[in-house]
């Protein structure tokens, strides 16, 4: 769908009528991060509770667009503001919309202007660009100036619960803690997830705190970067980030990995693998029978890449990464004639003229082999 809407949204829009069907994601108001004054940034401590949101700081009545085709499902002020102008949101909106994998999310903005003229748009479905409100003053938006409160839910919505603060207890709180570390509630930094709407691959290697994982880095960029991985993909509940399988990230078994698409939906991992000082790409047959058979648990981390050999028995060409967990070594593979994939123990094949170099060394150096029975294969498991 989206190289579909990248190539074709013109010509949807004029023969179907379809509009808005594909436009991009943008930011609500003018600039980017790079150039915005901020108040409260995301999962900061006020009071002892998390801010939920990130505050924009922006003059009063400045526009704010949609940043995506959206629809609007809260336009109010917020009842305890109507006495006492000083708390709460004033008055807010919330909007659902869908995230570029289809899932849908929701956002809101609030603080926004009442002023005659600039009122906010009512309950309905706008497109990217519109003008959805203002940025109130002073006396009509809460505390803290004229701002934007902006906030991004990760579920559908389903009755308003969407506080500007709350303890981490509530567990509709913050995902990530101003940290880094996993909290596990459903507020997620608005800026950091857009960014990976706008330009996916500047989350290249990235954990959701922002330091970078330099194997999963150098292997990308080893292997051909964006021409062979695509861009960062969220196939989990952590985003597009490096991230831990499973989801428990004190699990003794852990491995960390980042998920990455490709434009015509070809699924990688590039999986770390701190024991060998490497990452290493998983993809294909070998990546979803590691998937589908508690690979993390069983198997370890690839400490290869996928090279060819000989089934003894059979004499038909196998495609095999070897993985390690703890010393032991599991050769993972695929029968290129019959299609099968199972573990192989080391005495079943043979690599010697299988048309790739035996590599039982890990590195993250070795051009890539990567035939693929099925290439429309993605997203099982994590
Ligand atoms: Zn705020």
């Amino acid at each position: 769908m989206k190289k579909f809407c990248k190539s074709f949204s013109f010509f949807v829009a004029v023969l179907i009528g379809l509009e808005n069907e594909c436009l991009g994601y943008s930011w609500p108001v003018d600039g980017n991060p790079q150039t915005w004054t901020y108040g409260y940034t995301f999962a900061e401590k006020v009071n002892g509770q998390r801010h939920l949101g990130v505050d924009i700081i922006k003059d009063p009545l400045t526009p704010i667009r949609a940043p995506y085709q959206c629809t609007v499902v809260i336009s109010k002020l917020d009842s305890g503001t109507e006495k006492n102008p000083a708390d709460g949101y004033g008055y807010y909106l919330v909007c659902t919309y869908k995230d570029p994998n289809g899932v849908e999310r929701v956002f809101g903005i609030c603080h926004t202007s009442r002023r005659a003229g600039y009122e906010a748009k009512g309950v309905g479905s706008y497109s990217e660009g519109t003008i959805l409100a203002y940025v109130g003053y002073d006396d009509e938006n809460g505390l803290g100036g004229p701002h934007l409160h902006w906030f991004d839910y990760g579920e559908p919505y389903s009755s308003f619960k969407y506080p500007g603060y709350a303890p981490n207890s509530y567990g509709t709180d913050v995902d990530y803690d101003k940290e880094g570390n996993y909290i596990g509630g459903k507020f997620t930094d608005p800026i950091k997830l857009w960014s990976s709407y706008i330009n996916p691959a500047s989350l290249v290697a990235l954990y959701s705190s922002g330091t970078t994982n330099s194997l999963i880095l150098a292997c990308y960029n080893l292997n051909g970067g964006q021409d062979m991985f695509g861009a960062p993909w969220s196939n989990s509940s952590f985003g597009p980030y490096v991230h831990p399988w499973p989801d428990n990230s004190s699990d003794p078994n852990v491995v960390w990995l980042q998920d990455f698409i490709t434009t015509s939906d070809h699924w990688w991992q590039i999986v770390d693998n701190p024991a060998a000082g490497a990452a290493f790409p998983v993809h294909g047959q070998i990546l979803t029978f590691w998937h589908n058979n508690w690979g993390y648990r069983d198997y370890g981390s690839p400490s290869s890449n996928e090279y060819y050999a000989t089934d003894i028995a059979t004499g038909h060409q196998l495609v095999i990464q070897t993985f390690i967990k703890g010393s032991v070594y599991h050769y993972l593979g695929y029968d290129t004639v019959s299609g099968v994939s199972r573990e192989y123990q080391s005495t079943e094949f043979q690599t010697s003229g299988a048309g790739g170099s035996p590599e039982f060394t890990p590195t993250i150096l070795k051009t890539l082999i990567f035939p693929c029975l099925h290439d429309s294969l993605k997203k099982e498991a994590n």
